[in-house]
């Protein structure tokens, strides 16, 4: 502590001396060099010696005059130290000589200051041409490694710390990276505008840097995506702070009027846990991230080996799944929507399955998210509306089926067409068919969408809004686009959320429906008390383990031919 304080202090006043120490040196050999050549002009000495002693006095001013330009204080005194004597040796010598001497080293004398007074200028203006450029070019550096938008690090400003921070990384610390993704934002640009989002993203970074130990890396990594860096000691901290994290991100932002709540998924990586270099690192942050998105969003995990398992099976079923439409292992199962009021069976939701011949039944929610992100999903979804037409054209008139369209789907040229095409050649009609849609579909909406509802609702074909509850929920969807069916999605009936707030949510949607005359289907249905819960809120229809599980056409078709025969009604 002591050392701390004296040591820099001591190094200062061993600086000034040794300048003390320069000065007075360069002062008295000046001085000795002229005062040897005014004795030796005094003194009459041979006029060789007289000629070397005035040349060295003479010479040495001059070079010292602008050898220390730089500081023009010492050239100047050591110049008159080396002159001045010669000049008024001379001046009272009776020697004509010495006097020429005298007058020509005079002139000398103002001269050489001047030289040496413009070097020092030269050198000034230089040096602050130089720091000018050099404070330039660390400012336009930091610019360039700076997010506008947040003042936070940029892409390459992140680079630039995380190799700065890994050089300096400390024996046995971890060295930790989150990868943080904010869930849904494009909602908020979307339906709001960039300017608002610009002002999140802001808001967001605030927050961000106010949780963060002080000497974290924070960088926006592009879109809505932020990179903490720091080090730690144990798990349990970084545990702590992601959890805060979440916590800050999620509370409320108020911008004109509006109360804006974001959510963010984040995934963590861990030196020398995972990886041993930034690029693994990331890798695994980067895979964690996208765990959290898949497990449902607006949490954290960290990496964990298995997740590399999860991506080559991603990679798997994306090669495969090409194939697995003409291997014949996709088949349609259909699980009833029942009639609450009277128990009978209304229509069928057709649910693509998927039998591989080695990691045997695999789940649409696996599958369907890779065939969306590949654009499979336009064949897929094609060839599924194809033949669950054909299976739908065998039931009674008045059992309809409703089929799940992705919203690549809808937008693929000629999908209106196509699904047109699909029914008439099944012998279905337009009126037996309702496509059931999410709320995702509208984040994009433009003409194409527009124009695809509107063609085939012309048609007599119906739309349901899928899953509703899990997104942004604006109403106005319901109003602009002609829905006949709401379906309330299964977490506010057997998920997390059950409780007196999802009853009193599908009460309220329930008794919208009733005005906007929708009917609402309850989803999730499992035990007779949610049916009676769900019909008690004002659902018209249900659907759930409760009345059957999605089963392959010979049964579902078996199901209408019990109900029929009023040997069975799928009551409570
Ligand atoms: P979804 O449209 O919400 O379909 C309902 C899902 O809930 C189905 O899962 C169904 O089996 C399940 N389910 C029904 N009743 C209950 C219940 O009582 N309890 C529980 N826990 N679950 C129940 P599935 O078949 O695994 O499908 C998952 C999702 O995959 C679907 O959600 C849908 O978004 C998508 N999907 C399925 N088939 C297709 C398809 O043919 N095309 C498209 N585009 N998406 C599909
Ligand atoms: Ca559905
Ligand atoms: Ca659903």
């Amino acid at each position: 502590m002591v050392m701390a304080y004296l040591l820099p202090r001591l190094q200062s006043l061993k600086k000034s001396l040794l300048e003390l120490l320069f000065e007075v040196g360069a002062f008295a050999y000046a001085g000795v060099c002229g005062l040897i050549a005014a004795q030796c002009m005094v003194l009459n000495a041979p006029s060789s010696v007289q000629t070397l002693t005035v040349a060295n006095a003479m010479s040495y001013g001059a070079a010292m005059a602008s050898r220390n330009a730089g500081r023009p204080a010492i050239a100047i005194g050591q110049l008159v130290l080396a002159a001045g004597p010669v000049i008024i040796a001379g001046a009272i010598s009776p020697d004509l000589a010495h006097r020429v001497l005298a007058g020509i080293t005079a002139l000398f004398l103002p001269a050489m200051i001047s030289i040496s007074v413009s070097i020092f200028e030269v050198m000034r203006t230089s040096i602050a041409a130089a720091e000018t450029s050099t404070r330039l070019a660390e400012k336009m550096q930091l610019l360039a490694r700076t997010d506008v938008v947040t003042g936070l690090y940029n892409r390459a400003g992140l680079n630039h710390h995380l190799v700065e921070r890994l050089m300096r990384l400390q024996g046995n610390r971890k060295f930790a990276l989150f990868w943080l993704d904010l869930d849904r934002f494009k909602e908020v640009n979307d339906t709001l505008g960039h300017p608002v989002g610009d002002r999140v993203l802001s808001e967001i970074a605030t927050r961000l840097r106010k949780q963060c130990p002080p000497d974290a890396t924070i960088a926006r990594f592009g879109g809505d995506e932020f990179i903490i860096a720091c080090e730690t000691d144990s798990r349990g901290e970084l545990e702590t702070l992601a959890a805060s994290l979440l916590e800050a991100i999620t509370q409320p932002i108020r911008i004109d009027g509006d109360r804006l709540q974001i959510h963010s998924s984040m995934g963590i990586a861990m030196m020398p846990d995972d990886g041993n270099d930034i690029d693994s690192l990331m890798q695994g942050a980067d895979l964690a991230l996208y765990h959290s998105k898949v497990n449902g969003r607006n949490q954290f995990s960290f990496f964990d080996p298995s997740m590399t398992r999860d991506l080559v099976r991603r990679r798997e079923i994306e090669s495969e799944l090409r194939l697995a439409i003409q291997r014949e292992e996709l088949s349609i199962y259909f699980q009833p929507i029942v009639d609450l009021g009277t128990g009978r069976i209304r229509s069928f939701e057709a649910l693509v399955r998927w039998f591989h011949p080695e990691k045997g039944e695999l789940k649409p929610d696996e599958f369907i998210p890779v065939a969306e992100e590949t654009g499979v999903i336009i064949t897929l979804g094609n060839w599924i509306t194809a033949q669950a037409a054909k299976t739908a054209a065998q039931w009674p008139e008045d059992v309809t089926l409703c089929v799940n369209l992705s919203p690549l789907q809808l937008r693929a040229p000629g999908a209106a067409l196509g699904i047109l095409g699909a029914i008439r050649e099944a012998g279905l009609k337009p009126s037996r068919l309702e496509l059931e849609i999410t709320e995702s579909v509208f984040l994009e909406a433009d003409e194409t969408t527009d124009n695809f509802i509107r063609q085939l609702a012309a048609e007599g074909v119906r739309f349901a809004l899928d899953d509703f509850g899990t997104g942004y929920s604006s109403l106005g969807y319901l109003d602009k686009y002609p829905f006949s069916k709401i379906k309330i999605d299964r977490s506010f009936v057997s998920g997390l959320d059950v409780g007196r707030k999802s009853d009193a949510i599908i009460r309220a949607v329930a008794e919208m429906a009733n005005t906007l005359e929708m009917e609402i289907v309850a989803e999730g249905l499992e035990t007779v008390e949610q049916v009676r819960a769900v019909r008690a809120a004002g659902c018209t229809l249900g659907q759930g383990y409760y009345f059957s599980r999605a089963v392959p056409d010979y049964l579902a078709a078996l199901l209408l031919v019990q109900e029929h025969e009023g040997a069975r009604r799928l009551t409570a």
